[in-house]
């Protein structure tokens, strides 16, 4: 499976098309409107064309959330080392509508926690 941010700079390629999207309802999922497919990061491939993302990271810093520095599409987040998972998530709302809307929705309640 194959996604990219809007103006084609950030390529983002998984093993294989989700089951689900998880879309979160936390301070910040909210606001970046994401749809989560989360992989291990061995099963993802993330190139750039022209410039390398640039992230943001708050808080407890467990999480690095990605953005095309050309288009600023939030494509994918990868956590840290002071994290205990290990999760690359693709933010689907990259994929081709066809795509995205062929695959169920889980909804997160991220808020709670
Ligand atoms: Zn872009």
């Amino acid at each position: 499976m194959k996604v990219s941010c809007h103006c084609g700079n950030v390529q983002i390629s998984a093993v294989s098309v989700p089951k689900e999207v998880g879309q979160c309802n936390c301070s910040i999922c909210r606001r970046y409107a994401a749809s989560w497919a989360y992989y291990t990061p061995q099963e993802v491939t993330v190139a750039f064309e022209r410039e390398k993302s640039v992230y943001y990271i708050w808080g407890d810093k467990e999480v690095e959330f990605h953005r095309c520095r050309l288009c600023g599409c939030i494509t994918h987040y990868v956590t840290t080392p002071t994290c205990d998972a290990d999760i690359l998530a693709i933010n689907m709302q990259m994929a081709a509508p066809e795509l995205l809307n062929s695959i169920p929705v889980r909804k997160i309640d991220g808020a709670s926690y």
